[in-house]
């Protein structure tokens, strides 16, 4: 039985109204969500328009409008969605493999996806929501909550660890010019599937980071992947000790920080030492830098999304990250098999490392050993002669009286 909201949406949705009269083929729509996500940048008004010459080649009429197709292609989308979630009852923003026990997850932001201020759509509200990209009513409202304790500094320099600087590793940051919206933060499980997202209308700050470490905690995730978690991690000890009326300090208390692996290497060496993962208990062989394949994949879709309207964008881009979610969750039995494997492999290889570095350890501990032996017996000798050489010193006659001695003949011989 349909929901609802699926028969809200079938039967008094305004838009479905507007489009009654025009017919869509449920194929077509259902190829071009395959296109799209497939070929993510690939326009809309070209796929339209070639629709039209197809058309123009077979002696009909090239009457496709193309804002209805654009409306009627969304609805699609949210349809599928419903049908997913009310009907089937699937959650398509959890990972099966995680369960109700994820490990680890990584946030990351993508500059990409940025919106041009200029950029007109179609002016019909957001059919998504609040899935997958958070509500930016209810981030704003976070947002508030922080700032009631900790203050914007106003300033939006980069934080820098050893020799690098970091975009990400901000506490506030400034509008850019032109733009609507800069940029979204994601955070993916280790298995790569994403579970939210937050959009940037400045640049990525902390609190679009404490957002989602938010998120995390709720979700009762174990390890916080961030690629600049040394400079975050005393902003959100902060924020717990001085937001009294929330218990923020549980985003801290229940969970590790974990310094991306790859990204932690451009760290200095303390901060490799303090907030590494390599050798965590119980991190397993998490990287932390899952979100970097995602963003690789949503950064192509930046070169349509940003001509988009607001909802549209959100929109488009939840949709993404359904289907690459869905993606995920088809190859997920293969990409556990050749985890297990990997996995299998480098507890093999770890255990020939370690027996190698044991064998080398053992060898050289073996070797200054021996020196210090050697050392220690020429040293006892020196020791054994000193006695014998005290002896000689005292027989020696003091040079003082030689000179005496010396002066007595030379004045005889005058
Ligand atoms: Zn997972
Ligand atoms: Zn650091």
């Amino acid at each position: 039985m349909p929901t609802k909201r699926i028969t809200s949406c079938l039967a008094g949705g305004q838009h479905w109204q507007k489009i009654a009269l025009t017919f869509f083929s449920s194929e077509l729509l259902q190829m071009w969500r395959h296109l799209k996500h497939q070929a993510p940048g690939t326009s809309e008004r070209k796929f339209v328009e070639t629709l039209s010459e197809i058309s123009k080649t077979s002696n009909r009429c090239a009457t496709i409008d193309r804002k209805l197709f654009g409306l009627a292609s969304r609805q699609y989308d949210h349809l599928l969605y419903l049908l997913n979630t009310e009907i089937n009852g699937r959650e398509l923003f959890k990972c099966l493999a995680c369960g109700t026990c994820p490990l680890a997850i990584h946030v990351d932001g993508n500059m990409k996806l940025y919106r041009w201020l200029s950029a007109l759509g179609v002016d019909v509200p957001s059919l998504f929501a609040d899935a997958g990209i958070v509500d930016t009513i209810k981030f704003l409202n976070f947002v508030a909550k922080i700032n009631a304790a900790k203050i914007p500094c106003g300033s939006s320099s980069k934080d820098s660890c050893g020799s690098a600087k970091y975009k990400a590793g901000k506490e506030d940051s400034s509008h850019k010019k032109a733009l609507a919206e800069t940029g979204i933060v994601f955070c993916s499980c280790r298995h790569g599937v994403l579970w939210r997202a937050v959009d940037m209308d400045k640049g990525e700050s902390y609190r679009h980071i404490l957002y989602l470490h938010d998120f995390a905690l709720q979700q009762k995730f174990n390890f916080f992947c961030y690629d600049v978690v040394c400079k975050y991690w005393p902003f959100a000890k902060d924020v717990g000790r001085k937001l009294e009326t929330e218990d923020f300090q549980k985003h801290t208390k229940e969970m590790i920080p974990f310094l991306s692996r790859f990204h932690g290497k451009t760290h200095t060496m303390f901060c490799q030492l303090l907030y590494g993962g390599h050798w965590m208990t119980g991190a397993a062989s998490t990287t932390g830098e899952t979100t970097e394949q995602t963003n690789s994949k949503m950064s192509r879709y930046g070169s349509t999304t940003k001509h988009m309207s607001n909802p549209n964008r959100r929109d488009h881009l939840t949709d993404a990250m359904i289907y690459w979610n869905q993606g995920k969750e088809c190859g997920m039995a293969k990409q556990l098999a050749k985890f297990y494997n990997a996995a299998l492999d480098d507890s093999v290889r770890y255990d020939k490392e370690f027996e190698k570095q044991k064998q080398t350890w053992l060898e050289e501990t073996k070797r200054q050993l021996h020196e210090a032996r050697e050392k220690l017996s020429k040293a006892q000798q020196a020791m054994d002669e000193i006695p014998y050489k005290l002896k000689k010193l005292l027989q020696i006659k003091s040079p003082a009286k030689k000179l005496r001695d010396f002066a007595v003949v030379q004045s005889n011989k005058l």
